[in-house]
């Protein structure tokens, strides 16, 4: 017999485990990511390793938090993986990774040379996030994934960046 996502919500909420999420939305939010998302039913030990399909193994997690979870025989590490990885700041977390894999790409962080050139920070927000919408147009979710991806985002954010570059006068590295 299957269980359902609100069991597990109820499982836990007694346990006191400390995660991100807020267990008011534990049932339609990823307990990693916090994005709102069909959730899918992780298993704390996988059933190939013994792990059983009730509340007790089962933590709810969106598809592509899933994908990244501990698969091992030990239940210590999905629940370290958990608490190292969950965020509490709602809808952020997969546009953070895409700055950490613009780190990766380029080996620089984002936007660094601004900081020499003295523009004010709050005005280079705001022309961020007004050019944002045209650069996100420029790219297409992998199907079955529901949003952009860390690499596609920091193409983004790179494409920004050089059209901002452009508008001061900046040299990109
Ligand atoms: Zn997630």
């Amino acid at each position: 017999m299957s269980v359902g996502n609100e069991q597990i919500v109820g499982y836990w909420v007694e346990h006191e485990i400390d995660l991100a999420i807020d267990w008011s939305e534990a049932h339609e939010r990823c307990w990693r990511c916090g994005y709102k998302a069909e959730l899918e039913q992780c298993p704390v030990v996988p059933a190939a390793l013994g792990g059983t399909d009730t509340a007790d193994n089962l933590v709810l997690l969106c598809g592509r938090c899933r994908r990244e979870a501990p698969s091992h025989q030990d239940p210590q590490y999905l629940w370290r993986w958990l608490r190292a990885t969950s965020v509490s700041s709602y809808d952020t977390y997969w546009t953070m990774r895409g700055w950490k894999e613009f780190e990766v790409i380029f080996g620089r962080k984002p936007l660094e040379c601004f900081k020499e050139a003295e523009i004010d920070h709050r005005s280079l927000n705001a022309e961020c996030r007004a050019l944002a919408a045209d650069e996100f147009a420029k790219t297409v979710i992998h199907f079955g994934e529901g949003r952009l991806n860390p690499s596609t985002i920091a193409c983004v954010i790179a494409e920004i960046e050089k059209k901002l570059a452009d508008r001061h006068g900046i040299e990109l590295p």
